[in-house]
């Protein structure tokens, strides 16, 4: 039994059978092959081998994802069936007596290049084809295969060095939590855990070396720990740890459809982060007033294309229809960073989180921007919509991405498609630049949504994915409580509203002090709001004024912790 610690990502407790998602070392080196014959056999052998994988693959990814999503693999066996590819491998190994590993990592690199020289996102995503199926291939032909993680059909716990948000949309229900080599609180594997309600445990450094497949692992995602192969006594222990913590949720259920309002009688908004159509069911479950996130890149993450205006119009509407009155506050393609997407493959870059991301890329590629803007506008019309723009750090940049949303509306008008005249649009404050010129946006925006995740990132020059830098995740520190001031008071010094998207909304020691100060809006995982509301329901609002005065004037995080435990208990 080996105790591991990392840092809790998402609440819960598994327990479960380890699965490995390790992708295998498939370094190949150029030799020469003295059995052509042999070497021939053995490439037929992989394609063989591949096909059925992707046919396997299809049928088990047809259950789960759309039709267009599981066509991925029908436009992969077609690359892999392709004469020309085949054949082209085939006389590397024949003619130049080349080793087939060699020779389909050359031909695939040759054919990639090729594809992705063509500027037309057609031939891009036949490179990204050409990638993908290749690499299954050189794995089969080196007797290393990849984990397929959609074929999963058993209860386990995922071990991986980290998750990207594309693996973690992939999951099925039989996965039952995850703990990762890398990756913080705010890491998009994590957030992305708290949307599927499974426990996780990150920045576990080596746990894919501690982990063999198929140990028995207690996964506790409440204390950030994990204990691999644990004794029957901890077993127990862990079983009636996740009894208690499903009773307490179960107890939370009684305040779903209550409003959040101190005791003195001063109401707030708790709404949902949600990443897709999938995630209402959680967030009417769990008492979301709204939608205060819609983070609309999961979209592009489903396939190997782009999605059409088509596929987001019916994606927005359903959001927009399911809330009802209820606002839905949905964000603008925010690529770049730790999310990338295979149909829109991305340059390679120093610091990809101070890169070209979010809203800086879709100024870029305006035709992306332009068709989500479409979909947007055309969708407004069912339900009550708000669009947020990412990454906003100047005026100018605001002013632009408004500017092109106008014009589609004016366009969408002129075609006589109905668009609603009651969008707010709003900017989501997690540059400091904009934190602190608030008072200007203020005048030009309908709203503020606080991204804290990227906004700490960025004051503190700390890399949200580095668990080695990790201690400078510090939401409390007095320093983001001033910031947090001024852009509140700024919303509301010109009659507009303040919300806040990032993890920290959902944080309990954060609910004390955004009350405090004034917050009006507080968006987060759906399965924090019940408890966050519980919360807020039990303390005042001018015992918190009180309190932020305090806070502002502290001098660490750590002060600004032990006052708000002093004042409230948490
Ligand atoms: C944030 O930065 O706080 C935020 C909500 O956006 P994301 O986590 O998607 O970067
Ligand atoms: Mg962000």
């Amino acid at each position: 039994m080996t105790k591991i610690n990392g840092i809790a990502a998402s609440n819960g407790i598994a327990i479960a059978k380890a699965y490995k998602l390790v992708m295998p070392d498939l370094t190949v080196t150029q030799a020469t092959i003295a059995d052509v014959d042999e070497e021939v056999a053995k490439f037929k052998a992989a394609v063989e081998q591949t096909s059925k994988d992707l046919e396997t693959i299809k049928s088990v990814a047809a259950k789960n994802l759309s039709d267009d999503e599981a066509a991925v693999f029908d436009a992969h066996a077609l690359m892999l069936g392709d004469p020309e590819f085949q054949g082209q491998i085939e006389a590397k190994i024949k003619d130049e007596k080349l080793n087939g590993g060699a020779a389909i990592e050359t031909v695939a690199t040759t054919m990639a290049a090729m594809f992705e020289s063509i500027p037309d996102q057609y031939f891009q995503e036949r490179a990204a084809d050409v990638k993908d199926v290749s690499r299954r291939l050189l794995a089969n032909f080196l007797g290393k295969p990849l984990p397929n993680p959609t074929l999963i059909d058993e209860e386990v716990i995922i071990v991986a060095d980290d998750l990207t948000p594309s693996d973690t949309a992939q999951l099925n229900s039989f996965v039952k939590g995850f703990a990762t080599n890398i990756g913080g609180r705010t890491s998009h594997s994590a957030i992305m855990a708290r949307s599927l309600e499974i426990p996780a445990v990150v920045s576990c450094k080596t746990i894919t070396e501690d982990v063999q497949d198929g140990d028995m692992i207690a996964l506790d995602g409440i204390d950030g720990t994990v204990i691999i192969n644990p004794d029957e006594e901890t077993i127990q222990a862990y079983i009636q740890k996740r009894d208690a913590y499903l009773a307490e949720k179960e107890e939370l259920k009684k305040l779903v459809n209550e409003k959040t309002i101190t005791t003195d009688g001063h109401q707030v908004e708790l709404v949902a982060n949600i990443g897709g159509a999938g995630d209402l069911p959680g967030a009417h479950d769990n008492g979301a007033e709204g939608v205060g996130l819609f983070r609309t890149e999961f979209l592009y993450m489903e396939s190997a294309d782009l999605p059409t205006e088509e596929r987001q119009f019916e994606v927005y509407k359903e959001v927009l229809e399911s809330m009802g009155d209820k606002p839905v506050v949905v964000r603008t393609l925010d690529i770049g960073g730790d999310k990338k997407i295979e149909a829109l493959p991305l340059p390679e870059e120093m610091n990809p989180f101070l890169g070209v991301r979010a809203v800086r890329l879709c100024f870029q590629r305006e035709d992306i921007f332009r068709t989500q803007l479409r979909a947007l506008l055309r969708a407004s019309v069912y339900g009550k919509l708000r669009i947020m723009f990412p990454m906003i750090a100047t005026l100018q940049e605001f002013r632009k991405a408004k500017g092109i949303l106008m014009e589609e509306k004016d366009k969408l008008v002129a075609e006589g498609i109905e668009v609603s005249d009651e969008i707010q649009v709003g900017i989501m404050i997690e540059i400091p630049a904009a934190a602190v010129l608030a008072d200007q946006f203020a005048k030009e925006v309908d709203f503020f949504s606080v991204g804290t995740n990227d906004l700490v990132q960025y004051t503190f020059a700390a890399d949200r994915m580095s668990s080695g830098v990790s201690y400078l995740y510090q939401p409390f520190n007095p320093s983001i409580l001033r910031l947090l001031k001024h852009v509140i008071d700024s919303a509301h010094a010109e009659g507009k509203w303040a919300g806040m998207c990032g993890e920290m909304a959902g944080e309990a020691i954060a609910a004390p002090l955004l009350i405090g100060l004034g917050l009006d809006e507080f968006s987060m995982s759906a399965t924090s709001i019940l408890a966050q509301r519980k919360l807020i329901n039990s303390i005042s609002k001018s015992e918190m004024d009180k309190l932020v005065e305090k806070a502002l004037n502290c001098c660490t995080m750590d002060e600004v912790v032990d006052l708000v435990k002093s004042t409230v208990n948490i």
